[in-house]
């Protein structure tokens, strides 16, 4: 077993947000693997990949050969990821990176280099990784494994309120197509696709607070 604590869930569960204030109380590290999808989908926009049909083995390996990621100390002290040596940080969340993730995140070639890179941090000690395939396929190992979710509604909802996310002026029922089709993509891939590892516990966040959620996850992790 592994020191781990695993959070998978569709997307905008509120997982980042669970994630991020678990490793707090711990005091642990706290590593998001969407922004490493979000990383690669980015440098493969810059590099002209716009469409499913360009997200292919042969376009997006030479996009992965420039790409240099590690986490390091932001000025503020923060470990966050680092992607040729500058912080991303926010660029990540972008809404145009958002719309092409799920299909950059399909491809053999991205996830396995990937795979490596999370892999990687786990010698540091105990950590909470945040993704979609943490307790199945990265560390199914992991000593704790949740999968959040929530009711799609409630799901759009959250990230309508997330600010810099989405589309300026976009309906609820626009982001709550976008997630379903990001959902739909992540669900049906043949590598790693997203569901509940068969040991992890199920937590539907709908109707709790942040704090109650966190709460809980600790009780568990302590127990
Ligand atoms: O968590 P976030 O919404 O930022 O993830 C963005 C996308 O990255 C997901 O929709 C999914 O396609 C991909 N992803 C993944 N495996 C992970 C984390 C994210 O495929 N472990």
């Amino acid at each position: 077993m592994i020191d781990v604590i695993a959070i998978d869930g569709p997307a905008a569960s509120g997982k980042s947000t669970v994630a991020g204030c678990l490793a707090e109380t711990l005091n642990i590290p706290y590593i998001n693997t969407g922004n490493m999808f979000r990383a690669v989908t980015r440098a493969a926009q810059a590099a002209g990949i716009r469409t499913q049909e360009d997200c292919t083995e042969a376009r997006l390996r030479p996009v992965l050969e420039k790409l240099q990621m590690d986490y390091r100390q932001t000025p503020e002290g923060k470990w966050d990821l680092a992607v040729n040596g500058e912080f991303p940080g926010s660029a990540l969340r972008a809404p145009e990176i958002a719309a092409l993730v799920s299909q950059v995140a399909a491809v053999g070639c991205v996830r396995s280099r990937l795979k490596d890179l999370q892999r990687s941090l786990a010698v540091r000690g105990m950590l909470v990784m945040e993704g979609r395939d943490i307790g199945t396929e990265i560390f199914p190992d992991s000593r704790w494994k949740f999968f959040i979710t929530a009711t799609p509604e409630e799901r759009a909802r959250r990230r309508l309120a997330q600010s810099g996310e989405n589309v300026s002026g976009a309906t609820l029922e626009e982001v709550a197509r976008g997630i379903a089709e990001r959902d739909r993509i992540d669900s049906l891939r043949a590598i790693a696709p997203l569901r509940p590892a068969p040991d992890a516990e199920i937590v539907d966040t709908t109707g709790m607070t942040i704090s109650g959620v966190v709460g809980h996850i600790v009780a568990r992790v302590k127990a």
